[in-house]
């Protein structure tokens, strides 16, 4: 069965939206086009078994892999944009990524554990329309960082996205400056700010909170970018170097501070955590 988009996977949804049972769901991995059981790629962290590509994973899931056991508490629930500006089918398309995601919106945020140093933590949501920021991902951020600041927490941030969410206009792209601003305000309280890049993570977020961070790593092989590679080539009409973009190539560029494999994500998140905070809350 091959899988929608052929990029991602839901916990406890098969791949047309119902009820399975894990071991039954088979999947294509959109590097070597191998079909796979969705148990055994779940049992690998979501990574292919057979090329090693790295799978986007659900927030809840992302959530599951990081956060200790039962530790998670979700707080602005059940927040969701509307059509404010009236754009065509954007009505449509929100109720379609509520469906597709289980999911109200692009982000989800809440407080956790990591390693026994609690946290705030947001992780963007690939399958409610790309991770796109419009109003309520600002909002849930900005709100995120604010609750931080007062609890002094530090932040760990997961970001996936396509950018700014054109549906919403102007509206989308004022969320980089707010989130930025409530970045700035966390940072000068003296508080600590991660943020773990995955695949694909470009735009506005990029050009705002994800980059932000006090320490920022990245999955191996994600796109990080502003414009991506096709657009950029296509203006400037030459030849990219290899790997462009991708994020063995930021890291040689310095714009990324360590590549950090799947497997050792949350012991180096705790690590990095235990570094940097001085009250253990
Ligand atoms: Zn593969």
């Amino acid at each position: 069965m091959p899988l929608k988009k052929g990029l991602f996977i839901k916990p406890n949804l098969s791949l047309e939206g119902e009820e399975c049972h894990g071991s039954n769901v088979s999947i294509v991995c959109p590097h070597c086009k191998k079909t796979q059981l969705v148990f055994t790629v779940r049992e690998n962290l979501f990574i292919c078994p057979l090329c090693g590509h790295y799978l986007n994973i659900s927030a809840r899931e992302r959530i599951n892999m990081i956060a200790d056991k039962d530790s998670f508490e979700e707080i602005l629930v059940g927040i969701s944009s509307k059509n404010l500006i009236s754009f065509p089918g954007y009505d449509e398309k929100l109720e379609k990524s509520k469906n597709e995601s289980g999911e109200t919106e692009g982000v989800v945020t809440g407080t956790c554990r990591i390693g026994g140093i609690g946290c705030a933590i947001f992780v963007m949501e690939a399958l409610f329309l790309m991770g796109s920021m419009g109003t309520v991902v600002g909002d849930k951020i900005t709100c995120l960082f604010e609750y931080a600041v007062e609890h002094r927490f530090p932040v760990v941030g997961f970001t996936v996205s396509g950018g700014a969410r054109m549906q919403e206009g102007i509206l989308s792209l004022m969320q980089m400056a707010k989130t930025s601003g409530a970045v700035k305000k966390h940072g000068d309280a003296g508080l600590f700010y991660l943020t773990v890049l995955t695949n694909p993570t470009t735009g506005g977020v990029t050009a705002s909170f994800a980059m932000q961070g006090d320490v920022i790593i990245s999955e191996p092989g994600a796109l990080i970018a502003f414009a991506g590679p096709r657009v950029i080539k296509q203006t400037m009409r030459q030849k990219l170097p290899e790997g462009f973009q991708r994020a063995e190539f930021l890291l040689e560029k310095g714009f990324v501070d360590s590549i950090v494999e799947r497997k050792d994500q949350k012991n180096i998140i705790a690590m990095l955590l235990g570094c940097h905070v001085k009250e253990k809350l």
